[in-house]
């Protein structure tokens, strides 16, 4: 596959004019070719244009139809895994072995996301059935189902090349609805994204897809991006990066004359609760789990454990000294982006620099690293700081960590219900412990898309029943995940017929069922 550089406008190409990206290898500094030129309005609008055209037909398709789609994008990948993960490597100096999984990750939930659909019982068919002799008024016949919003906006992350980039888990989720997809790559890996779009393409011209089934757009966030999210005919939109934007994103899309969902993944700095009793018994091993954690991936993970609340004591301090050690220990890494390198050095400065906090690991912030890359850091403050400097809260994407020590139940407590929405939070303690704690589980529940008990949160399950998402600000909707089978859901909308005759019904909701779905019927889930 040759590297032109340019936008994918459904099939065929944007012309190469105005400004272009210059792809870096973040570990030399060496430029990468080709550049990469910015889309054009008149791109946007065409890509939008073709989404638009293609989703009353693509949408219409047979489920089989779609998952047969959704596989070949998968062996297409699987076919062509050693050119991608050869280009991703010089992109974000992500180790072959990561990027081998995350090759596996992306075909498994393409795969995932086909099985899904084919079964069909995310589509929550419903029916009651008519009654009508029903006193005073007659019951009418009502039946609905989720159906696809329109063409999606996706915005792919830079810290998963390729499980949450061009064919990553916002495209297949929402390809799998229905919904045609318009990218907006991450200028981190443009290369990486150019071969996964063809790919994408080369499997939507053999299905015979209609032409804007996807196309991909390069070009500056705050251009390119708004302008995508901005337009009319775009009616949802993924994205996972920073807070500032996703934001903006969500900001842009409430402000149109036709406002319309955005769901951003926005990071967060997952609180760990290490309880007496978990401390009291392995110490050392909750801080040989804590570092692999922090510093796995160079800390560049949404899930990252970026504060530990912990009680004051000789378990804390022996834990504490372990941990010192090992983050000292610990070389620097390589970052995905020079930019990300920097927001991660400053965000070290900020907290080097903030009364009562002090950096436990022996070398400075950035001794010994070259540019672009990070050295671990650990941090050591007490609840009081912490409940006084809300700045603690924000997050330090890379291998960072904030330890802070409770004097009381009451300060953990009051530092557990002090934090903003977060994707996950941990609890490290004995059954002992915990029925004890059972408040503080009571908090965060409140606070978080996904409760852990003795592990550490890096790491997402891919399944059924994950939960990849949180409240603001850890996502833009706290009712959406943007991992696992429920992700579809972001895509698609109810839809309610009343009294048609069952030869106008989709199948889905037709009287004898013909896809044989698990249904809501008159109040009883089954196969009917
Ligand atoms: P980012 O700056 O949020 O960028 C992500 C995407 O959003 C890019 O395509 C970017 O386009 C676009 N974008 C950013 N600001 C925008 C704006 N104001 N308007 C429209 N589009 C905008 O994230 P990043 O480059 O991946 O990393 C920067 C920081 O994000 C990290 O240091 C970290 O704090 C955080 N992060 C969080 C996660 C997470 O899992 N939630 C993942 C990665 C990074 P351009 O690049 O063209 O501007």
């Amino acid at each position: 596959m040759k590297l032109e550089g340019l936008s994918l406008l459904g099939y065929s190409r944007a012309q190469p004019r105005g400004k272009s990206i210059v792809p870096v290898n973040p570990a030399t500094g060496s430029v990468l070719a080709p550049a990469y030129f910015h889309a054009s309005s008149d791109d946007v609008d065409k890509a939008a244009k073709l989404a638009a055209a293609a989703f009353p037909i693509y949408s219409e398709w047979p489920a089989k139809r779609r998952a047969a789609f959704l596989r070949r994008i998968a062996e297409l990948f699987e076919g062509n895994a050693n050119a991608i993960i050869e280009r991703a490597g010089l992109e974000t100096a992500l180790p072959t072995a990561r990027l081998q999984g995350e090759t596996a990750r992306t075909c498994g939930q393409l795969r995932m996301f086909a099985a899904l659909i084919v079964e069909g019982w995310w589509l929550d068919a419903r029916i009651d059935h008519a009654a009508p002799d029903r006193k005073p008024l007659p019951k009418p016949d009502v039946r609905s189902m989720l159906v696809p919003l329109g063409p999606v906006a996706v915005f792919s992350s830079s810290n998963f090349p390729l499980a949450f980039s061009v064919a990553g888990g916002d495209t297949a989720s929402a390809l799998a609805a229905g919904c045609p997809v318009i990218l907006k790559p991450h200028q981190g890996h443009p290369g990486t994204s150019e071969l996964v779009a063809l790919l994408i393409n080369q499997a939507a011209r053999e299905a015979e897809a209609p032409e804007g089934v996807f196309s991909m757009l390069y070009g500056a966030g705050r251009e390119v991006g708004i302008a995508l999210v901005k337009h009319p005919l775009i009616k949802a939109v993924g994205f996972t990066g920073s807070r500032a934007g996703g934001r903006a994103l969500m900001d842009a899309a409430a402000a149109r004359p036709e406002p319309i969902p955005v769901y951003a993944e926005m990071g967060s700095i997952n609180p760990v609760f290490l309880l007496s009793g978990a401390l009291e018994k392995s110490a050392e091993t909750l801080a040989t789990g804590l570092h692999a954690s922090v510093t796995l991936g160079v800390g560049q993970f949404c899930t990252n454990p970026g504060l530990v609340f912990a009680p004051s004591g000789s378990a804390t301090a022996a834990f504490l000294n372990k941990l010192e050690a090992l983050m000292t220990d610990t070389p620097p890494g390589t970052m995905l982006t020079p930019s990300i390198c920097e927001e991660y050095r400053a965000g070290l400065e900020r907290f080097s620099k903030t009364a009562g906090v002090r950096l436990a690991t022996a070398q400075s912030t950035s001794q010994g690293a070259k540019d672009g890359q990070a050295c671990p850091a650990l941090f050591v403050s007490e609840a009081a700081t912490f409940l006084k400097t809300p700045d603690l809260m924000e997050e330090v994407f890379g291998p960072s960590t904030l330890i802070v020590q409770c004097g009381t139940r009451a300060e953990m407590l009051a530092a557990a219900e002090r934090l903003e929405g977060q994707l996950t939070a941990t609890v490290h303690g004995t059954e002992e412990d915990l029925k004890a704690q059972q408040d503080l589980l009571t908090i965060l529940r409140t606070k978080v898309g996904r409760l852990l008990y003795n592990g550490f949160p890096t790491g997402v399950e891919v399944c059924h029943a994950m939960v990849h998402g949180g409240p603001f600000p850890a996502t833009a909707d706290g009712r959406s995940t943007s991992v696992g089978t429920r992700a579809i859901e972001r895509f698609a909308r109810p839809v309610c017929y009343q009294n048609f005759p069952d030869t106008v019904l989709p199948d889905e909701l037709k009287e004898s069922n013909p896809l044989g779905l698990w249904r809501l019927v008159d109040g009883k889930v089954g196969q009917h």
